[in-house]
């Protein structure tokens, strides 16, 4: 019997999730503390899945490390959203492919934000296109996805705690089998 959607994501953690996330975090202590921040501001299941998996990319994408050390930028957010389209519906998949715009949309909307940027985030933005123009800003308000995107580029931003201790991924697998199955 081939694995359940969940054991699949499941099984990706446990290959790559030990992975450096580029801060002093891993890819799964990354994802679990930005899971635990939606849930603590009470995100809906859908937006907790996207906070969860939001680098779901990074996680099988060995073309991305290529990519990085060549200095382009991979594009994971539209790799992991495609893998997750397998499973999810748009409300999870559409703020994790927009979980980077988020980032260049609020350089361009809040000055202070971009400064408190860590130093990973910093180069990559530059990888990414840099902050949006008044044009890219205008497209991204439109998005129906914007606003959870938003919400979502913040528990990124701060979910890069060493040593925080949050739920593990096994406690989020009830969410996940009801969202996968809906
Ligand atoms: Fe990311
Ligand atoms: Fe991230």
């Amino acid at each position: 019997m081939p694995d359940s959607p969940v054991d699949e994501i499941f099984q990706a953690f446990a290959d790559r999730g030990a992975d450096h996330y580029g801060e002093n975090v891993s890819q799964i202590e990354h994802a679990l503390q930005c899971a635990y921040l939606a849930v603590e501001e009470g995100a809906g299941d859908h937006l907790v899945a996207a906070a969860l998996l939001h680098d779901f990319g990074h996680l099988f994408e060995a073309r991305g490390e290529v990519a990085e050390s060549e200095g382009r930028d991979a594009r994971h957010e539209i790799h992991g959203a495609r893998a997750l389209g397998r499973w999810f519906g748009r409300d999870v998949t559409g703020p994790v492919a927009l979980h980077v715009a988020a980032k260049r949309y609020l350089c361009a909307t809040e000055p202070a934000y971009e400064e408190a940027l860590s130093a990973a985030s910093r180069l990559s933005l530059k990888l990414q296109g840099g902050p949006f123009t008044a044009e890219e800003r205008l497209a991204f308000e439109r998005s129906p996805f914007a606003a959870d995107a938003v919400r979502l580029r913040r528990w990124d931003d701060t979910g890069k705690i060493p040593d925080l201790a949050v739920p593990p991924l096994e406690h989020y697998r009830p969410l996940l089998e009801r969202l996968a199955a809906a």
